[in-house]
């Protein structure tokens, strides 16, 4: 079933979680044995994010440099198809801009459909940990909305090729990414929703936004988007902060502020399952006040802590 057809259908608040793809060698079991202790919350849908490979460059023995993958993980759509099949819950690939040909984001796109996916989130992607700047691939997308139009093609049967034989209409509910802080490179708030808008009014249905530590900038960014003809469903994502480290890793990746509340009630902490408690009563706090301003769904980011997100889910259902 498509995102937009649960959120239609929601008789109550229903919850989403994201997953990331196990490193290269991992087993399928190890996302099993995360997810297991979820489903009696009954998620109506799981993201798997996309990662493009670590790259370094390596030294030959004739001076030059070689650039190899150091680290990859494999494998988005044979896990949103795992998990279809174990749990009977549906799954929603990311598709990334970065790294990828438009030739190699169609056959992705071909595979899922053939595996009776019909959810994608399409997003550019970071530039890699070694580069300054997100670099598209030669024959690749430079931003998300380009990707959008490509999905919302093939949902029209326009495949890469013009003379493709059998090229079937695909059926993708596409997802696109917003950030109720603003995006780090967009210069202001307006230009970044302006682009938002383009990502919609080229086929996207839905937002799925960045995490927020403080709900009013998910119920501005609702404002903003209202004001700006964006209309379509904004799912607010929450993750757990409940380390001293994640106070200068968070916002330094995902450019988000850290209310001085949480950052001085963890700062104090002692020890790690203080930390964890205080995360953990911060996040139902925002969970109880977003379910009372009538959010009709929460989407956790559940990687590093999922016991934390199990937690916070026993009190609110
Ligand atoms: P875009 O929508 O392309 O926007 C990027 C920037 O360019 C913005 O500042 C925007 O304002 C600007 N812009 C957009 N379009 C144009 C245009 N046409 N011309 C000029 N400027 C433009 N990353 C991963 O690698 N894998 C994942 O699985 C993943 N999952 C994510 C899930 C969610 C819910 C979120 C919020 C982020 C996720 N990310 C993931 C991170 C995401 O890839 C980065 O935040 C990336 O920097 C931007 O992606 P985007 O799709 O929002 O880009």
């Amino acid at each position: 079933m498509k995102v937009t057809d649960h959120l239609k259908q929601a008789q109550k608040p229903i919850i989403s979680l994201e997953i990331l793809p196990p490193t290269k060698g991992k087993s399928i079991d190890s996302i099993f044995s995360q997810l297991d202790a979820f489903m009696e919350f009954k998620p109506s849908f799981i993201n798997v994010t996309y990662h493009r490979a670590e790259q370094v460059f390596k030294k030959r023995t004739d001076g030059t440099f070689e650039r190899v993958d150091i680290r990859k993980r494999p494998g988005t759509v044979g896990i949103c198809a795992a998990i279809m099949n174990r749990y009977g819950v549906d799954a929603v690939p990311h598709l990334i801009c970065g790294g990828f040909s438009k030739e190699e984001t169609e056959n992705a796109l071909i595979d899922l459909h053939f595996l009776g996916v019909n959810n994608v989130l399409a997003l550019r992607g970071d530039a890699p940990s070694n580069e300054k700047f997100f670099t598209p691939h030669p024959h690749g997308h430079h931003y998300a909305d380009d990707l959008v139009q490509q999905i919302a093609d093939l949902n029209k049967g326009k495949y890469q090729e013009d003379d493709i034989l059998d090229g079937v209409e695909t059926n993708f509910c596409i997802g696109v990414a917003g950030y109720p802080e603003k995006h780090f490179e967009a210069p202001n708030m307006d230009s970044d929703l302006y682009f938002l808008k383009k990502k919609i009014d080229k086929g996207a249905e839905y937002i799925t936004t960045q995490m927020f530590f403080e709900n009013k900038h998910f119920y501005n960014f609702q404002e903003q988007c209202k004001q700006n003809g964006i209309l379509v469903p904004i799912i607010p994502g929450l993750k757990p902060l409940t380390t001293k480290k994640q106070l200068t890793i968070i916002p330094s990746i995902f450019k988000v502020e850290v209310p001085i509340e949480l950052s001085t009630e963890i700062m104090k902490a002692k020890t790690e399952a203080a930390c964890d408690q205080i995360g953990a009563e911060w996040l139902l706090a925002q969970c109880k006040d977003l379910l009372k301003q009538n959010t009709p769904i929460l989407h956790f980011y559940t990687l590093g802590k999922p016991h934390i997100v199990k937690k916070v889910l026993e009190q609110l259902f």
